[in-house]
């Protein structure tokens, strides 16, 4: 987990300078598209299509984080709006994922709350569902703030949660305790120091394996609840296959999740066996920081990227 990798490439991923660089190049532009739908909407339509044609569901990511001005988030929020609208015309079976610093965050949190809410008001419209990403720990107590104020006012909205975090197992039990659990579960893909996060891949297979299971454990002592394991990782996923199974715990009380252009193998056959199977598909031009996780999180992606920038 804190590989000195993972640590260089979660810091490029910050860097403004890097990303026109990099962005600029039309090698890298194709590099990325391993992992981005494309740039436009109907780019991202199109590969909802092809997942809902092999049997799985969608969640859409417009990418377009840490923006510092109102001008920028409502833009964000526009776009997630006609996003919407977008999926419900082409009636594709896709919900929505959101970045609460591309909605305003850094501006105020008034502010992102009325932005969020209007796309959130939208997705009740279309009978459709908001997922918030987490994203690094110093915005993680405002948005779990957002998100509650959210499901005072509706129920159409989910939450992320990172195993790799300690605070994060109290986190579960306070939303479970208040029928908000409509949590997906994922490891945590940003560079966190060791007071808050786990740092050994180890600790953090563990403390996923251990909220998935008190999630299917306390399904029906808490109503709401509805764990999204989100993971490429195949143990953790049989892991999760073969407790649901001998404790009669059925597919629709569950689901797996993972990234556009990860495991499509693995995607595929947990689709094939009847699991509900969610593909988070990022599109747009702001596809850099998102794309640099992916870097730090694989080093094989790394020689991937090298050779396309460089040649063999
Ligand atoms: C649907 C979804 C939503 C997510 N949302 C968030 C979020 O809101 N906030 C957040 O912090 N993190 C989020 N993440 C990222 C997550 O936290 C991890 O960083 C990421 O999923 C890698 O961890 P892993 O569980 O796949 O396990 P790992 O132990 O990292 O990987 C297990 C195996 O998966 C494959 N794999 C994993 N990553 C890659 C990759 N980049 N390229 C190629 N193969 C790979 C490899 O085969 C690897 O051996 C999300 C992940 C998914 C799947």
């Amino acid at each position: 987990m804190a590989s000195p990798l993972r640590h260089f490439f979660i810091a490029l991923s910050k860097s403004p300078q890097l990303q026109d660089l990099i962005v600029g190049f039309p090698v890298s532009r194709r590099a990325a598209r391993r992992f981005i739908a494309g740039e436009r909407l109907e780019d991202a339509i199109d590969a909802i299509r092809a997942t809902n044609a092999a049997g799985m569901v969608a969640t859409l990511d417009f990418l377009g984080e840490h923006v510092h001005s109102e001008a920028e988030a409502r833009a964000n929020a526009d776009e997630y709006i006609r996003a919407l609208r977008a999926i419900h015309q082409a009636r594709v079976d896709a919900n929505i994922s959101i970045k609460l610093t591309g909605m305003g965050l850094a501006v105020d949190d008034e502010f992102c709350y009325q932005n969020v809410r209007r796309i959130v008001q939208m997705a009740a419209d279309l009978g459709n569902f908001v997922r918030i990403d987490m994203e690094d720990s110093p915005v993680t107590d405002r948005t779990i703030a957002i998100y509650r104020r959210l499901r005072g006012e509706f129920d159409n909205t989910g939450l992320v949660l990172q195993a790799y975090l300690f605070r994060t197992e109290s986190d579960v039990c306070r939303l479970m305790e208040e029928g908000q659990a409509h949590l997906r579960l994922c490891k945590g893909a940003y560079d966190e120091p060791p007071a808050v996060a786990w740092q050994e891949k180890a600790d953090v297979d563990r403390s996923l394996v251990s909220l998935m299971k008190f999630m299917l454990d306390s399904r029906d002592a808490y109503p709401g609840t509805y764990p999204a394991l989100a993971s490429h990782d195949h143990m953790i996923i049989n892991w999760t296959k073969a407790y649901a199974y001998t404790h009669g715990i059925t597919p629709d009380r569950f689901e797996f999740q993972m990234l556009y252009g990860i495991r499509r193998d693995l995607q595929q056959q947990l689709a094939d066996q009847g699991y509900r199977m969610r593909v988070y598909i990022p599109y747009g031009t702001r596809w850099y920081p998102y794309y640099m996780r992916r870097l730090a999180e694989r080093p094989a992606n790394v020689v991937f990227f090298a050779r396309a920038m460089f040649g063999n």
